[in-house]
């Protein structure tokens, strides 16, 4: 043991701190939802809460937590084991077939999360004679999925199809044998959508694979909530798509791939995420199979998850702040200075509203911002507080 091992690690977390940019974790008393009882010393206070990736409002929905509980008593709590040993259940498959079905693909494999899903799909499936061109702003589990793959890295602008092409031609120049575009189906920072249709374009002249990472969309985004593929019209042109059940289906847990079955069967014998680690346990998978149920017949949870954005949206310019353009329920209100993102963040949590400052290095320098997401539990009650306590403490700090 090394003392100054332990002071090493001592003066970053000074560092971090002194910088700013510690980040503290709030512990509810409540259930996840529109509302959450926030732990504040001796006492709970209950905020509204601007700021989950639960977009259908399905986090605490006593559907999902009934076929959660009926998968415990059937088929108990967990696998201890990995999924071809012996931790494969009925429901593991029909979980698969389920997902690949609504979201249009031969098959689909599940991960314990979205970021071992990105972590290990790279690897078994490019080599060293091939290339991944990969979107600036792509998840962080994409960049590091691609960290483990031997494939040669190629990087381009965010969304910029210039760029993109710029990539594909100095890929296909330096002999790339296979080459895969890998992003974002959403940008979770600004809320913009990936440009899918140009990018399948490229991918076409190119003769380039597409994956799309759609964790801040399958659910709520395009018809029946399949995604931004088919919202775009052009799910046949994505080959893989990745995604999460801890976002706006239950807000679990688990990740998943979905693609072509030589990609499914390739990932099941070769994807070390999938091969080294516990098989997601009956609960979540039985709890999964019922929000996918529930997020395709979903048609009025988006209705109001959309409704929601546009009132919130538009509350937010009438009171004179600076909103990114878009149409996706992530609504960022852009402040600018760090300094400024704090001050709202405790203000807005002063008033009873519950949102996360960003600022650098999640964002760039001089772009610090406000995320605020909405979700189809809040009502527009709730938003009309919201946006009196945004309106009140933007006041008092000087940003409208
Ligand atoms: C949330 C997220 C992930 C990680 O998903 P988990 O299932 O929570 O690991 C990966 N990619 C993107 C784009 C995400 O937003």
């Amino acid at each position: 043991m090394s003392a100054s091992f332990y002071s090493h690690l001592r003066q970053t977390l000074d560092e971090i701190a002194a910088d700013g940019l510690e980040k503290i974790e709030r512990p509810l008393a409540s259930k996840q939802g529109a509302h959450v009882d926030v732990v504040d010393g001796d006492t709970t206070r209950t905020l509204i809460n601007l700021c989950a990736n639960n977009y259908l409002g399905l986090a605490d929905d006593e559907r999902l937590a009934k076929a959660a509980m009926d998968a415990i008593e059937t088929h108990g709590l967990g696998m201890a084991s990995v999924r071809f040993i012996c931790g494969t259940q009925d429901l593991h498959r029909v979980l698969e077939r389920r997902l690949a079905d609504y979201l249009g693909k031969a098959d689909s494999i599940l991960f314990a999360a979205c970021f071992d899903a990105n972590g290990g799909l790279f690897e078994p499936l490019l080599g060293p004679q091939d290339a991944i061109i990969s979107d600036a702003l792509n998840h962080a589990s994409i960049i590091d999925g691609i960290r483990l793959c031997k494939a040669k890295r190629y990087r381009y602008a965010n969304n910029d199809m210039t760029a993109l092409e710029d990539q594909l031609k100095a890929a296909r120049s330096d002999g790339a044998r296979h080459i895969m575009i890998a992003t974002d189906g959403v940008f979770s920072m600004d809320g913009y959508l990936a440009d899918l249709k140009g990018i399948t374009e490229l991918a076409a002249r190119f003769d380039a694979q597409v994956m799309v990472d759609d964790c801040h969309a399958t659910g709520f985004m395009g018809p029946q909530g399949r995604g931004t593929p088919h919202l775009a019209g052009v799910a046949d042109q994505v080959d893989i798509l990745t995604g999460t059940f801890g976002k706006a289906l239950g807000g679990a847990l688990g990740g998943y791939v979905a693609g072509a079955q030589e990609v499914v069967d390739l990932l099941r014998q070769r994807a070390r995420p999938y091969l080294f680690s516990n098989a997601l346990p009956p609960m979540v998978v039985g709890a999964a199979i019922k929000a996918i149920e529930i997020a395709e017949a979903g048609d009025e949870l988006r209705a109001s998850l959309f409704s929601n954005s546009a009132y919130w949206r538009a509350g937010l310019e009438r009171a004179g702040f600076k909103v990114l353009p878009g149409q996706h329920p992530i609504i960022p209100v852009m402040l600018g200075e760090a300094h400024l993102a704090q001050q709202m963040a405790s203000g807005l949590n002063a008033k009873g509203v519950y949102v996360s400052g960003f600022f650098f290095p999640v964002v760039p320098k001089g772009q610090a911002r406000i995320r605020t997401q909405m979700n189809a539990a809040l009502t527009k009650a709730d938003l009309d507080e919201a946006l009196d306590a945004f309106t009140s403490v933007g006041r008092s700090i000087g940003v409208i």
